[in-house]
């Protein structure tokens, strides 16, 4: 069964149609791109998975349950947005812990599972910095292991290395590639990058004017012919 499933889903911003008739099916534990030109309808896919914007019309379904019209903190999904904001008043430990202290977990729990992440990408000494003594990089991973923290099945990121420089980002990608595999949860991706899309992705979803074009794997799709 598909982790994510679109089904006709259309989406209007007045008499303006921004998602047209979407079908799509994610299998679990995949790193998918929605890839396409700026406007193309890929953020309101990703909202409306969110739970940040309702379909007009259509169902969505996660792990089997339609849930197109359930608030955001009903969804066992998390979004990482390209300006991954860190709360800037809290230390790294205590943006990482800020979801599970929500959810009302055991303090020695939180703590646990907190360096867990932050070991996984290797800020264990960073642990008591404030977000403004950080490299971007650094404020990159700590907004990532604060989306993974309460344990969604499926992560959402927006154009989250848009705004990092090109050495760093291709730094990412690697690191974003590599925890997706460790983690084995569910990456939707959105750039309008190709080269980006195709370093990292299981399967690229390739969008225009609110439509799939094409969808496979980034060796079937862009294979010299
Ligand atoms: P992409 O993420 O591919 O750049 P978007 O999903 O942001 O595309 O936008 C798809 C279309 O919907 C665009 O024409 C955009 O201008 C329009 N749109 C997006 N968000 C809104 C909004 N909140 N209100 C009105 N129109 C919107
Ligand atoms: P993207 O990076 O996905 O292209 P945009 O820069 O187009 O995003 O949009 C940024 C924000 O502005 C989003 O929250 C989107 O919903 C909103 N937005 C985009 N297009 C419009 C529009 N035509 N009218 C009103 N809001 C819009």
């Amino acid at each position: 069964q598909p982790v994510v499933h679109f089904r006709n889903v259309n989406k209007y911003y007045g008499s303006s149609l921004a998602v047209d008739n979407l079908d799509l099916a994610i299998e679990p534990g995949q790193f998918v791109t929605l890839l396409g030109p700026s406007g193309c309808g890929k953020s309101t896919t990703l909202r409306m998975l969110g739970g940040f914007e309702m379909p007009t019309s259509g169902e969505i379904f996660l792990d089997g349950q339609e849930i197109s019209q359930l608030p955001p903190n009903k969804r066992n999904v998390n979004i990482v947005f390209q300006d991954y904001a860190l709360f800037p008043h809290l230390n790294v430990r205590r943006n990482v812990a800020f979801g599970l202290e929500l959810k009302g977990m055991a303090s020695d729990a939180i703590h646990k599972r907190t360096m867990e992440l932050l070991s996984l990408v290797k800020l264990t000494d960073f642990a008591e910095r404030m977000p403004g003594q950080l490299s971007g990089g650094q404020r990159q991973r700590v907004a990532l292991m604060r989306a993974l923290a309460p344990n969604p099945n499926v992560l959402l990121l927006d154009e989250p290395l848009s705004a990092l420089d090109a050495k760093l980002r291709q730094q990412m990608q690697i690191e974003l590639k590599s925890i997706q595999k460790t983690t084995g949860k569910t990456f939707i991706f959105v750039t309008h990058d190709q080269e980006e899309a195709l370093t990292m992705s299981d399967v690229v979803v390739v969008m225009n004017a609110g439509r799939i074009e094409q969808m496979g794997d980034p060796h079937t799709l862009y294979a010299k012919p």
